[in-house]
């Protein structure tokens, strides 16, 4: 009889199971057709947020890779057009920093020594390096994404639509040159906008923590120890965790509505805020006055350094403007106090020390005071200058500085902080504070509109929006967007020096149509150093050049629902015809602060719209005891040696299903292979099972009329199967796979443990009656919509199921499960009340398990009565349907309802209970019960013989037995039921002929020699 299923492989290699899914994918090429299929239905659109292929995938690549296919393959069955298009980052520094490492090279001056034309030229083949790998790695994790047609940052194309995104802020006034303070990495010589910051912050950084004594002039001095006629010096104190910008100090400030105390310390005063007296770590304070802060401003002090005795250049605000003029020598400097309202009591003196050229506050002080601005730092971060710590990097100077000051005796004490400071997030070197010329989009213009348009998109986890990305919102600030550096998109702007003029350029038309425009060979490349030579005529004679600045990569990428169509250039309609905004984007929390904000800043200030409507933002991974994953803690997972292994399934149900999306997970061998003992092969039996039986029975479902089915087994799997059928569509249409996925889990698990279980010997009767072919239909229809719902979770393991499922009977089904359309549930079929009943049958059968497996009684062995004491008597009617099933599951006689937890706490009962129920079990067994049980363990002897025989299922045998008295005696009085168990069409008391499989098995105290043979057909 030919078969109409695929036998199937219960030890099956899912592994290689999957490539050669993969293989038919590619030649059939299903994931095109299942995009095309769906062409005409309404769009569904996805972002994919560009990796940069300079480097190995890594086991967070692959969490946020599995997260971002799911949604989308999930919308393509329910019918939605969902084109999924690549993208490859290829600018920024990541890029230049690999390559520096590469070629030695340490700064800046090496690089433009090397040649930026050479450099560039580097980074450009450097980006594709790892290629192949992050292809064959897309490929075999099955996420769904044209890698074909993917956006490349660093095409002109590409790149000219960032000038145009970049042209039209210009144009409404929104891009600016500042002199501001700005977060500088002195390695990478370059600022770092405030999202790079927030991505590198270390709680743990350990710094200097020292208290430096600021002298008052004689004359200040007077003003204050005239009053009580004291001839000691006095000093401000002043306290700093960065004492590099202490050359740099042009001014103290005080609260003027604070208490400050004269203390005497026995040769001087010191000045300190009464609040933080402690900090003198004195064991008596002999406080000799307290002054307002009011009148200590306007004191003046003498400078720690005198710029002019170090060679170093002082300035000075034009008060209110960013203005800064050269100041002439002045050998008796003096700086002065000033009262401010950032000056905090929680921590250092009450007076802090300002260095207008670094650091925020800093800064404004000095625009709106008029102070004088020393710049003693190069770019580089190395001391300039003549001072004895000059041409050292700032922290190395920062010792010899303290050492400096307590030898003139200008230290009052020095200890040691453990705070949290940026450092650069690409070479993790100490940012530094600094003022310097920046380009800047105004952000901050269009704040409430950022605000407002966040409201208009769901985050998961909620708690986000108003959260992490909400409160980055709230703070936002202006947008530092230019880059020293050498590859990345140039930025469009263009500078005369004779009239100080600058342009932004908005296309390459734009610029080769402007007046005397000049430097064009051979093809145009939007790359320094090309473009750095591209030239036109000022209006007032003088020469156009390019500001050499390139812009930060996060712009690049947030600019990629236009710049990947190349808008407005060419796809003029994209944002009206459904390719804008995206409905679902997916990335790691980190991004919130990267490619999130960046996406909704050029989107909200071009556009005045979301860029995306869903996000789902993803926790970290951990190890499997919940640690960090790093290189140093030699505890990172391989994912290709767990795909190997389990195969990517069973990883990716793993990541879906550990921990909700907003939260870390755990990641481990171990972890992922209990998925594969818990879930996919308890599942993959079912499926197994199914095939092995309706091969036997030839059934096929195209054959089956399909009626209402009336067995009460088959209407509850039914009803459970719609009822999930419609909560996971939920869930997906909320964007939560892990709700979904662990729904499906527990829908297997009771259709292994239950529906099938209990099901196993309509099976195998031999008549084909009404109610096999009833099992037969309601299982396989389980199946078929089981294969569909978890399609977009285990691509692979339900496309080889659905091969055998539905092709095997239908030659004109989709030719994948990915081309079916997702399961749509029908609610008729739902029965509460018998899914409540089943439910309780369920657990009272667990409970008496446990009953039986605490008194040690095997479950063959009959028992004469079970009590249950329920909730309510609701309950009574329901346990009353479901009686049988539990007496059957037990192996028990009779059941009764208790009343009183004391009827299940007597004599030759054992009770046991969860939070709901309680149950006890007589276990007195009688003679007659106890050769039940011995028949029932003879039955398990002879199965397990027939299949050490291997015979097949349906083969009819005869059965030898040879035992004591005890054992005839069984065998006679069960012989009906032993027979029809184990399809024995005779049972011969004699010793086992030479042609039969046979064993002797010990049964409790009696011994019995068994033999089974297999019947000629
Ligand atoms: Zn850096
Ligand atoms: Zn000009």
């Amino acid at each position: 009889m030919s078969q109409v299923f695929q036998p199937v492989d219960t030890k099956v290699n899912f592994p290689n199971q999957e490539e050669e899914i993969l293989a038919f994918w590619k030649t059939q090429d299903i994931f095109k057709k299942s995009i095309e299929n769906r062409k005409g239905g309404k769009h569904f659109v996805f972002y994919e947020g560009p990796p940069t292929a300079n480097g190995n995938p890594g086991i967070h690549h692959v969490i946020s890779r599995v997260f971002k296919d799911a949604i989308p393959r999930y919308k393509t069955m329910q019918g939605y057009y969902a084109p999924r298009i690549g993208g490859w980052d290829t600018h920024g520094l990541p890029v230049e920093i690999e390559v520096e490492k590469t070629l030695g090279l340490t700064s800046k001056t090496d690089i433009e020594k090397y040649g930026i034309d050479r450099f560039n030229q580097k980074c450009r083949e450097s980006v594709f390096k790892y290629l192949k790998e992050w292809i064959a790695f897309t490929d075999r994790i099955g996420f769904w994404v044209d890698l074909d047609n993917a956006y490349i940052t660093m095409k002109n194309d590409y790149i000219e639509s960032c000038w145009w995104s970049i042209k039209k802020m210009w144009d409404e006034g929104l891009v600016y040159k500042g002199y501001k303070t700005a977060a500088h990495c002195p390695r990478c010589g370059t600022s770092l906008s405030s999202h790079e910051v927030a991505q590198g912050y270390d709680d743990n950084t350990t710094d200097p923590s020292v208290y430096i004594k600021f002298k008052l002039t004689l004359e200040s001095s007077k003003a204050i120890s005239n009053k009580f006629n004291a001839v000691k010096p006095i000093f401000l104190l002043a306290w700093t965790t960065t004492p590099w910008t202490l050359p740099g100090n042009t001014a103290l400030a005080v609260d003027a509505s604070a208490d400050y105390a004269l203390v005497d310390i026995g040769e001087y005063f010191v000045i300190i805020a009464n609040k933080l007296i402690e900090v003198l770590d004195l064991a008596e304070v002999d406080i000799q006055a307290t002054i307002k802060g009011e009148s200590l401003a306007g004191l003046e002090y003498e400078p720690l350094y005198n710029p002019h005795d170090y060679n170093v250049d002082r300035m000075r605000f034009i008060a209110g403007t960013t203005e800064l003029e050269k100041q002439p020598e002045d050998k008796d400097l003096k700086y002065r106090v000033i009262s401010a309202s950032f000056v905090s009591m929680d921590d250092g003196t009450g007076i802090v020390h300002i260095a207008p050229a670094f650091g925020e506050v800093d800064f404004e002080a000095g625009k709106s005071e008029g102070l004088d601005f020393v710049q003693h730092v190069d770019l580089s971060g190395n001391i300039i200058g003549d001072y004895s710590f000059a041409n050292l990097f700032v922290k190395k100077a920062d010792k010899e500085i303290s050492h400096d000051l307590q030898e003139r005796g200008l230290l009052y004490k020095e200890t040691t902080i453990v705070h949290t400071y940026p450092f650069c997030w690409r070479c993790t070197t100490p940012l530094l504070y600094f003022v310097k010329q920046s380009w800047y989009i105004r952000t901050t213009a269009r704040k409430d509109r950022l605000i407002d348009l966040n409201q208009e998109i769901n985050w998961y986890p909620e708690h986000i929006k108003n959260g992490r990305f909400g409160d980055w919102l709230e703070n936002n600030v202006d947008w530092a967007f230019s880059r020293e550096r050498y590859w990345g998109t140039p930025l469009p702007i263009w500078h005369c020096e004779t009239c100080d003029t600058y342009d932004c350029i908005g296309s390459i038309q734009d610029l080769e149509s402007k007046p005397g425009f000049s430097g064009l060979t051979g093809e145009i490349d939007l790359h320094r150093p090309y473009v750095d030579g591209l030239t036109y005529s000022c209006s007032c004679g003088g020469l156009m050049r390019r500001q050499s600045e390139v812009i930060d990569c996060w712009f690049d990428s947030g600019n990629m629902p236009i710049a990947q169509y190349h808008y407005p250039f060419e796809n003029e309609t994209l944002l009206d015809d459904g390719r804008f905004p995206a409905d679902f984007i997916c990335e790691a929390i980190d991004q919130t602060r990267g490619w999130f904000y960046s996406l909704h800043a050029i989107s909200s200030l071009n556009f005045d719209r979301v860029a995306y409507r869903n996000v789902i933002c993803l926790g970290h991974i951990l190890d499997e005891k919940g640690e960090k994953m790093s290189k140093s803690r030699n505890n990172v997972v391989q994912p290709s040696a767990i795909i190997d292994k389990y195969g990517t399934d069973a990883m990716r149900w793993y990541l879906y299903t550990a921990s909700p999306p907003g939260q870390s997970r755990r990641f481990s061998e171990n972890l992922v292979g209990e998925v594969m003992r818990q879930f996919i092969l308890p599942l993959w039996n079912v499926y197994s099972f199914f095939i092995t039986y309706a091969n036997i029975d030839s059934y096929n479902p195209r054959n089956s009329s399909q009626p209402t089915p009336t067995a009460e087994l088959d209407r509850w799997i039914l009803s459970e199967l719609n009822d999930i059928v419609l909560k996971v569509t939920s869930d997906l249409d909320g964007y939560d796979p892990t709700s979904a996925g662990r729904r499906i889990e527990s829908f297997v698990s009771a259709l292994s443990n239950w529906y099938v279980r209990r099901s196993r010997r309509r099976f195998w009767k031999s008549e084909n009656d009404e109610d096999k072919l009833a099992a037969y239909d309601t299982l396989y229809n389980c199946l078929y919509t089981i294969v569909r719902l978890v399609a977009p979770f285990m691509p692979f393991l339900s496309e080889a199921m659905y091969q055998n499922l539905a092709l095997s009977v239908d030659a004109y089904a989709p030719e994948s499960v990915h081309l079916t359309s997702f399961p749509v549930a029908d609610t008729d079929m739902v029965d509460t009340e018998l899914a409540a009943s089943t439910q309780l049958a369920i657990r009272i059968s667990a409970l008496g398990r446990s009953a039986r497996s605490q008194a040690s009684i095997k479950i063959r062995q009959p028992l004469a009565v079970i009590k249950v004491l329920l909730q309510s008597s609701v309950e009574e009617t329901r346990l009353d349907r479901v009686k049988e099933q539990i007496l059957e599951e037990l192996n028990i006689k009779e059941m009764e309802v208790a009343h009183s937890q004391d009827e299940l706490e007597k004599d030759g009962i054992r009770s046991s209970s969860d939070n709901l129920y309680a149950i006890g079990i007589d276990t007195t067994i009688t003679p007659e019960l106890e050769s039940e049980g011995l028949a029932r363990e003879i039955v398990r002897r002879i199965q397990t013989l027939r299949r050490e025989a291997d015979f097949d299922i349906a083969d009819r045998i005869i059965t030898y037995y040879e035992g004591d008295g005890r054992i005839s005696e069984v065998m006679n009085e069960h012989e009906c039921y032993i027979s029809r168990e184990t399809l024995s069409e005779r049972i011969v008391n004699e010793e086992p002929g030479e042609k039969a499989c046979s064993s002797s098995y010990k049964l409790d105290a009696h011994s019995i020699l068994l033999g089974v043979e297999k019947m000629a057909s």
